[in-house]
């Protein structure tokens, strides 16, 4: 059986840096898991960097949306716009079957994240 190869935009994902970077550095578009376990262990100098650029408070790289009605989840690359969403669910399920909000906020709905999701903010009144 060979090795199960990932993609770059796997292996991006797995580095937290953007395809951009990845296809910048030259990964190729198939790394085994061996190869993207051994850049985690000891990383070339531009991911140390990256990496330690992200710590400082950037913005993360990659957001996933996960489903709160079916569990469903997406990686994707997060919005400028989006706000801390309380919950996340497919477009597909009616805004009725997302968790109740807490007693005491208000919630805003924002429809197109990601490819398929509505999010919603509960915020405090
Ligand atoms: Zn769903």
């Amino acid at each position: 059986m060979s090795p199960r190869m990932l993609n770059r935009r796997e292996v991006a994902q797995r580095l937290d840096i953007s395809i951009e970077m990845a296809a910048r550095h030259e990964i190729p578009d198939a790394v085994s898991e061996a190869d993207v376990a051994a850049l985690e262990q000891d990383p070339p100098a531009w991911l140390a960097q990256s990496r330690a650029n992200r710590k400082k408070g950037g913005r993360p790289v990659w957001a996933t949306l996960t489903c709160d009605v079916c569990g469903d989840s997406e990686t994707v690359r997060p919005k400028k716009w989006w706000p801390q969403f309380t919950h996340v669910i497919c477009d597909e399920h009616p805004t009725s079957a997302a968790p109740a909000p807490a007693a005491g906020t208000v919630r805003s709905t924002f429809d197109g994240v990601g490819s398929r999701f509505i999010g919603f903010v509960d915020a405090a009144l």
